[in-house]
């Protein structure tokens, strides 16, 4: 599989979290708080290339010329309902940041994406603008969304996962070649029903107790 605009975050604390996540008997109030520590190191990695400018302050002894984040400002884009396990983990970086929310939700038989809700700030053309959702499965969802965002002016979008199928990656990639993924696993496959094998079950159940 070609892995042009991937970025594999293969950092030990991903890992071990991610392993932590996988395991059927892990509680949910521990898989919650796992995918939000797993936010916040991802949005570390998915910000690292943020323009930095020298801006003048003072120390409490003199003054200097500081590094500081310039230029676009960031939107975190969690598709609903899964995406939003990322949110707080990321805000607690960048508590400044806007929320998008994009509501999609799978159709059973085609997998096919289908919108019910979308709220994102008028400034999106402004914006670097993070899509997340923990699992990149088929990519219907991620490419939706990634339209969607487009079509309101998004011009700098990146997307975040923590598991992605190979054949969502080369869906998303296709049809997006100019929105990068960061992901903290590759897994095998999709089984018949749309899930990543081996994965880790359905992460908007396992985060909010539903089935
Ligand atoms: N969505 C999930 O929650 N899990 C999968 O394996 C695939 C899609």
């Amino acid at each position: 599989m070609r892995t042009d605009g991937v970025h594999l975050v293969d950092h030990p604390l991903v890992q071990h979290k991610l392993s932590l996540m996988r395991e059927k008997d892990r509680s949910i109030k521990g898989f919650r708080e796992l995918l939000n520590e797993i936010g916040m190191l991802l949005c570390y990695e998915v910000t690292r290339d943020l323009p930095i400018e020298l801006v003048d302050i003072e120390t409490p002894l003199q003054s200097m010329k500081a590094p500081k984040i310039a230029g676009k400002k960031i939107t975190f884009a969690p598709i609903l309902r899964a995406g939003v396990g990322f949110l707080d983990g990321m805000l607690a970086l960048v508590p400044s940041a806007r929320v998008a929310h994009i509501g999609l939700y799978r159709n059973p038989q085609t997998l096919e994406a289908v919108e019910y809700y979308f709220k994102a700030p008028a400034d999106l053309p402004d914006r670097t603008v993070i899509l997340m959702d923990p699992m990149l499965a088929t990519g219907n969802s991620a490419c939706a969304a990634a339209s969607l965002l487009k079509a309101r002016g998004a011009r700098d979008i990146r997307f975040v996962c923590l598991l992605a199928a190979p054949e969502g990656i080369l869906h998303f990639r296709a049809e997006h070649t100019d929105v990068s993924i960061w992901t903290a696993a590759v897994d095998d496959r999709l089984n018949d029903h749309g899930y990543i094998l081996p994965g880790l079950g359905d992460a908007g159940d396992r985060m909010f107790g539903t089935k």
